[in-house]
C-alpha cells in the first residue's frame, strides 16, 4: 500500500514540476483522489493498529485466563455448601454461604491437607461420602463438623 502511495505521489508530483503549482481544474480532481486515498490508508492503518490491539488484548486475556486457571487450583471448594471457594485467613475461614469459623495461623495448604486427611481416614473405613456441617451453640465459636450417618461418626475439623 504504502508502495502504491509513493507511485501515485510521484506520478502527481512529476507533471506538476512542470507547471506553476497546480491550477489546472485536474489537479484538483486528482487531489481529492489522493486525499481520497490518503483516507484510505489512513483507515486502513488504523484498522492494523486496532487489529494489532485487539490481539494484544487478547493475549492477555489468555494470560489472565491461565493465571485466574492457576489461582483457582489452588483454592478449596467449600466442603459445606460445594459451590463457593473458601477464603482463608489467618484467623479465619469462611464463605459466602455463611460458614464463617474463627482459626490460629491458617493457610490453604494446612487446610486442604486438614480436609484431605480426615475425608481420605473416613474413607477407609466407610463408602458413604461424609458430610459437613457448621456447628454452633450460643456462647460457642462455631467449628466445622464432618459427620456421616452411615457410619455414625463424626469429627470436628475446625
Ligand atoms: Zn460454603
Ligand atoms: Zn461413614
Amino acid at each position: 500500500m504504502k508502495q502504491e502511495w509513493q507511485v501515485l505521489r510521484d506520478s502527481l508530483d512529476s507533471p506538476r514540476g512542470q507547471e506553476p503549482l497546480g491550477q489546472m481544474p485536474e489537479d484538483f480532481d486528482e487531489l481529492a483522489v489522493l486525499e481520497e486515498i490518503q483516507e484510505e490508508l489512513i483507515l486502513q492503518e488504523q484498522l492494523v493498529i486496532e487489529e494489532y490491539e485487539q490481539s494484544l488484548l487478547f493475549d492477555q486475556e489468555c494470560l489472565n485466563a491461565m493465571l485466574e486457571g492457576l489461582e483457582a487450583s489452588d483454592r478449596i471448594i467449600c466442603p459445606v455448601c460445594r459451590k463457593n471457594n473458601l477464603t482463608v485467613k489467618t484467623h479465619l475461614v469462611c464463605c459466602q454461604c455463611g460458614l464463617y469459623i474463627s482459626t490460629r495461623d491458617m493457610t490453604e495448604g494446612k487446610l486442604r491437607s486438614l480436609l484431605e486427611s480426615t475425608v481420605t481416614e473416613h474413607s477407609h473405613r466407610c463408602l458413604h461420602s461424609p458430610e459437613f456441617t457448621v456447628t454452633s451453640g450460643m456462647e460457642e465459636e462455631a467449628s466445622l463438623l464432618m459427620s456421616c450417618p452411615v457410619c455414625d461418626s463424626w469429627t470436628i475439623l475446625l
